[in-house]
């Protein structure tokens, strides 16, 4: 009978707990300041408690993440959600919005209301392709209702909270956030750490150079869309990436080949431990291969 319940107890465990390690963590990153920090690579979101309120950055795209980030806010205050902010418009950071209505504002660049509202089926059809064919049951698009074009300074409580829109580069929205005082900076997906982009809806070259805007902030900790907490550094070695993968990829078409050839062949040994290594290095190569063959 023991052997037996310790049989089932093992189980449980053994099926439970890789999905209970795979729940996101917060971090506390400053007073007031949390991150929502997804496993190996999976999306992040963050928070910021203030005396007036919550404000809410990113709402991830899965029910029960969404809910789960509510859950985890709700552990922490009683406050009620001031503000959601939507870094871009891709569903693994905006389809929760609709768990989080209460919020006197839902806020965006003007180009993520616009994406969300333009792309929609094929947005659709991308987030099941990775979350599953389910994942969007009882789904209803909750737009932002304010959005802004350069920037957007927001104060609850004692928080200043900066919402600035520094170029092209993940999407033509990604706006990032920034706690001056508490130093943190939430790059949203135009920062990634430890994994490869996704390049799918990305302006390559105008990223290079949105990043070099991203180093006149002064920060100390900086949250990228997926990935780890991470310092400047971290801004720097993605950079670093995304600026190897242009130039390798130029370097083989300076050779004459062929985009699946460049695809077959192209290696960045430096970047082997990201994730995502193997299954997006062919699609990013595919982006820039086409970004500087049609300049
Ligand atoms: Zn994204």
């Amino acid at each position: 009978m023991l052997k037996k319940f310790a049989l089932v107890l093992f189980t449980i465990l053994f099926i439970v707990s890789p999905a209970l390690s795979a729940e996101p963590e917060v971090a506390k990153l400053a007073e007031g300041v949390y991150g929502f920090i997804g496993k190996e690579g999976a999306t992040n979101s963050g928070f910021v408690v203030t005396d007036e309120g919550v404000i809410v950055i990113d709402t991830q795209g899965p029910k029960g993440l969404a809910l789960l980030l509510k859950k985890r806010i709700q552990e922490i205050t009683d406050k009620p959600v001031l503000y959601v902010i939507n870094t871009h418009f891709h569903g693994d950071h905006t389809f929760g919005n609709q768990y989080f209505k209460e919020a006197k504002e839902i806020i965006a660049h003007e180009n993520t209301k616009k994406n969300l509202i333009e792309k929609d089926k094929e947005h659709r059809q991308q987030f099941e392709r990775f979350f599953g064919e389910r994942s969007l049951e009882g789904f209803e698009l909750t737009l932002p209702t304010k959005t802004l074009r350069a920037t957007l300074t927001l104060k609850a409580g004692s928080k200043t909270i900066e919402l600035v829109y520094p170029g092209k580069g993940h999407t033509d929205g990604d706006i990032i956030v920034y706690l001056p005082d508490e130093r943190v900076l939430f790059g949203g997906d135009l920062l990634y750490k430890d994994r490869l982009p996704w390049l799918g809806d990305a302006y390559l070259s105008d990223w290079i150079e949105t990043l070099d805007k991203l180093k006149a902030f002064d920060a100390g900790v900086y949250v990228p869309g997926h990935g780890g907490v991470g310092n400047f550094n971290m801004l720097l070695n993605f950079q670093k990436y995304l600026i190897d993968l242009r130039s390798e990829v130029k370097r083989y078409i300076k050779m004459g080949k062929s985009v699946d050839e460049i695809k077959k062949e192209i290696n960045l040994p430096e970047y082997k431990n990201w994730s995502k290594y193997n299954d997006w290095l062919p699609l990013n190569t595919e982006k820039a291969y086409r970004e500087l063959t049609e300049k």
